[in-house]
């Protein structure tokens, strides 16, 4: 039998999500997201709260100290964030992901390093980010990622997809940051972009390129845990955007940076694992964003008088309201059985992608219709519509275009007999 209840323990985290993104984090989110400076808009008080709720500690299992819950327990607790905010919620995505990645593919001596740092850190300031994309790859998202899920589990050889005319492979080839290996240590030269948590995480996972002449691409590229005192890693410029400005985004540079081998992993097994768990946490902030959208429509809809009545009386704006309660339902749908099948370790699907790509493109068509109903109050910034539209439109370009994402799904359609 299918079940789409929240069960207690779900709902309880569920409630404590609710209670911090209503009563600490939505009501300054629209003041921070006005401040210009870019370095100014993180709020440490507001992390350290959150991480003492655990929200940074969801996915690791007790024996780390963490609270050794599921990603649906997560998708739920990103949603409520990103009704509040999303760009806060963006920063408990990609940690998220990364410690859902750890567990999954990572040495039990990695597991004990970094889970159990995350979960004793005195400060409650311990975040990881993930440092992939560069000007020439963004990194996890390219068709090699559906590639590399797929080979885990069996089911298709990965020359396949990287010997495909169609597919834009080998996006490593354009990749700069190189590692080499000096003993038992690694060398890192290069630079990471977009990187998010910017200078603030305490721990980030850099690709770099570890043979620049292997046609293999096993041997040709890996991933590398770098702390975030680690001599020679700096930060450059912090980017100024126009949305989910509560998180912060810069460059990543690594200048000789020397980490110890046993802290390099599979990036296969870092692309297929961390790959599945970002699309869908992704997709939950998008939902959480849709959402808002309609909550704010509905309530605003339902005080304005035009045209001798309220504007929620109107077919037009009735059309608009109903079509915004469909995405949103649909895209949490969606979202927690993408979640769910990730729970299941059942092994890399186009599910993830999915879900990613739909409801992105949901919450974007959420925030243009909530405008729409707001009227010219909708364009106005003391009215929450404008941040809403600002933060939505950015769902469809990180994490992987929709574009690639969407070629990720094409793919194996075209490559097998299915059925939707
Ligand atoms: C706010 C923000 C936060 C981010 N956080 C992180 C992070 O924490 N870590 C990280 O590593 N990266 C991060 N990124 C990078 C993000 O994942 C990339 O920006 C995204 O994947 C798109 O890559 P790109 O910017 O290089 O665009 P491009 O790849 O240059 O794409 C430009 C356009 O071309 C299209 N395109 C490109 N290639 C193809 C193709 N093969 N087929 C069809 N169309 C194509 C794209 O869809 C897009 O429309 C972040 C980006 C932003 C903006």
């Amino acid at each position: 039998m299918v079940d789409f209840s929240l069960d207690d323990a779900q709902l309880a985290v569920q409630k404590t999500a609710r209670d911090f993104a209503e009563k600490e984090l939505k009501p300054v989110a629209a003041e921070l997201d006005r401040i210009q400076d870019p370095k100014e808009s993180w709020d440490w008080e507001l992390y350290e709260k959150a991480n003492r709720l655990g929200f940074n500690k969801i996915l690791i299992p007790e024996e780390y100290g963490g609270l050794g819950l599921t990603m649906l327990d997560a998708c739920i607790v990103v949603e409520e964030l990103a009704v509040a905010d999303a760009g806060f919620a963006t920063t408990y995505f990609v940690h998220n992901a990364v410690t859902r990645h750890v567990v999954d593919g990572c040495t039990e001596e990695q597991k004990k390093e970094f889970l159990t740092a995350c979960c004793n850190d005195p400060e409650e300031r311990y975040l990881m980010a993930i440092g992939d994309t560069e000007h020439g790859v963004a990194g996890d998202k390219s068709p090699r990622t559906y590639a590399a899920g797929k080979q885990l589990s069996g089911a298709l050889d990965f020359n396949d997809f990287t010997n495909a005319e169609t597919v834009p492979v080998n996006n490593q080839k354009e990749m700069t940051t190189f590692a080499r290996q000096d003993g038992d240590h690694w060398v890192i030269n290069g630079m990471k972009r977009f990187t998010t948590m910017g200078s603030r995480a305490k721990l980030y996972t850099i690709t770099a390129k570890t043979d620049p002449e292997a046609s293999d691409m096993d041997a040709a590229v890996a991933t590398f845990f770098v702390p975030v005192n680690t001599p020679g890693l700096t930060f450059g410029h912090i980017e100024d955007k126009l949305g989910h400005r509560l998180t912060e985004n810069a460059e990543v540079i690594l200048e000789d940076v020397r980490v110890p081998d046993k802290w390099k992993h599979d990036w296969r097994m870092n692309l297929a694992i961390r790959g599945m768990s970002l699309n869908v946490l992704t997709a939950a902030v998008a939902v959480g964003i849709a959402r808002r959208c309609y909550e704010e429509a509905i309530a605003y809809a339902q005080t304005r008088y035009k045209g001798g009545a309220l504007i929620a009386h109107h077919q037009a704006v009735q059309k608009m309201l109903v079509d915004m309660a469909i995405r949103t339902k649909t895209s949490r749908l969606l979202t927690w059985f993408a979640a769910w099948q990730d729970d299941q370790a059942a092994g890399f699907d186009v599910l993830q992608n999915m879900a990613k790509v739909y409801t992105s493109d949901a919450c974007i068509q959420n925030s243009l219709e909530g405008m729409q109903v707001f009227g010219g109050y909708g364009y106005m910034k003391d009215f929450p519509m404008e941040k809403l539209y600002r933060d939505a439109r950015l769902m469809s370009i990180y994490d992987g275009s929709n574009e690639i994402l969407r070629h990720n799904v094409i793919m194996p359609m075209l490559t097998a007999t299915g059925t939707a």
